[in-house]
């Protein structure tokens, strides 16, 4: 079966470029990219798809997701993850450690996999834990996790504490080929925070999280970069400062990579007034010229991935005081829309935009995808970028709805998605445009 995407723009984040081509799709593999209308053939074996208006990009990919599987699958599954992925234009994730049990040895690594080659919607890349049960001692087995599939590693959701076991995680990790990925947080500080440290937590009577506790912890990870010459990553960035510091570093040629979730540039702390535990999140909303600190970071390319951190919850989890209620809200179907608006805005180009989705997580990670050419796997998505819509509960295909986007108008949206060749979204008739 050939599939020709016919009379679209296809967004090249590698070379800059957005032209109008055609796409022909044979078997896995992306046969031919032409100019638009120079492929003629027809035939019953030939699927025609007509695009015109929408753009094609590589497939979206998310550097940062939790799956909550195995363990916690009455918040998500591999399955329904998965499913909100390829609505979402995603083609494929890379899913944290921090399931029950953690994913700090080969058997969770290989069940990861078998559950998402069983869901068959896109491809799922396991990040195992840096230390055993995440608890920060002892290193786990890195190059038995690397053989088994595992793509980084990461103790995500906490921090590794002890900087001499960073150190060797760090070493250790380039070895193997592994991508570290360090979660930011310095716990004596954050302590019993539940929301940014400010002038906000001071009116709302809420117990605040220090920028400091993220930036200490940034300040560590440069300085174990800079010690060892290896690469590490620096996970949902959210303030000022840890921006500067990571852009200096990069400066100096240290080698350190960083990534931002939509939230921190769309929303700021003063949503937090009316105590909605769907505005909760680690790290929490910062300030507004932390906002604007973050789309800079974007837009100079000092952070280099847009990721979701996907972290899905159950009411149970969300509907209780502030104080009581889970860090963390969904994401892989609201990523799209929320990075368009920085284009809209004049931050980035629809190009560098669709680069820090696509192929920016992709060489992070050592995946070889993220990019549209002749010979390539097709793993690619058809966004409509105009299309505007209210996101409505009913319509989140995640088992969990923690979103605080629900009820808000959002312009952009995917509208097919295609993994190795096969079409696993086909948007649904509830997700019209307005
Ligand atoms: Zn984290």
């Amino acid at each position: 079966m050939t599939i020709l995407l016919k009379g679209g723009d296809l967004v090249d984040p590698l070379k800059g470029v957005i032209a109008k081509q055609d796409v022909i799709i044979e078997g896995q593999r992306i046969l031919k990219i032409l100019p638009f209308g120079v492929f003629s053939e027809t035939g019953p074996q030939i699927s025609i798809i007509d695009i015109s208006g929408k753009l094609i990009i590589p497939g979206m990919i998310d550097m940062h997701v939790h799956l909550r599987e195995p363990g916690q699958e009455y918040k998500e599954t591999i399955a329904t993850g998965s499913l909100a992925g390829v609505a979402g234009g995603f083609t494929a994730l890379a899913c944290m450690p921090n399931t029950d049990p953690v994913n700090d040895n080969v058997s969770v690594t290989e069940f990861i996999l078998r559950q998402a080659s069983k869901a068959g919607n896109l491809k799922v890349y396991p990040i195992a834990s840096i230390t055993k049960g995440r608890k920060g001692d002892t290193l786990t087995e890195f190059g038995d996790l690397k053989k088994a599939g595992a793509v980084g590693v990461s103790d995500d959701g906490s921090p590794v504490v002890n900087s001499e076991v960073m150190r060797r995680a760090i070493e250790y990790a380039r070895y193997h080929n592994l991508t570290v990925i360090s979660h930011c947080e310095d716990l004596s500080l954050s302590a019993e925070g539940v929301m940014h440290e400010g002038s906000i937590s001071t009116k709302i009577g809420l117990r605040g999280i220090p920028s400091a506790s993220e930036e200490i912890m940034v300040q560590r990870e440069i300085s174990l970069a800079r010690l060892t010459g290896c690469p590490v990553h620096i996970a949902h960035v959210s303030t000022a400062e840890s921006i500067s510091a990571i852009r200096r570093a990069k400066e100096d040629g240290v080698p350190v990579t960083a990534e931002t979730a939509p939230h921190y540039f769309t929303l700021d702390h003063t949503a937090l007034i009316g105590y909605n535990t769907n505005f909760k999140m680690n790290p929490p909303l910062r300030t507004p010229e932390d906002v604007l600190a973050v789309k800079k970071g974007l837009s100079n390319d000092v952070i280099d991935v847009i990721a979701t951190d996907h972290a899905p919850h159950s009411r149970l989890e969300k509907d209780l005081e502030f104080d009581k209620a889970a860090f963390g809200i969904i994401g892989l179907e609201t990523a799209l829309p929320l990075t368009l608006s920085l284009v809209r805005e004049g931050v980035l180009t629809m190009q560098s935009a669709i680069k820090k989705l696509t192929h920016a997580p992709a060489a992070i990670l050592g995946i070889n995808s993220g990019i549209l050419r002749e010979g390539a796997i097709a793993d690619l998505a058809v966004i409509d970028p105009g299309c505007e819509y209210t996101l409505k509960e009913g319509d989140i295909l995640s088992k969990s709805k923690n979103s605080p986007f629900i009820g808000k108008t959002l312009i952009g949206k995917n509208t097919l998605t295609i993994v190795e060749g096969r079409i696993v979204w086909t948007g649904d008739s509830t997700r019209t445009c307005s």
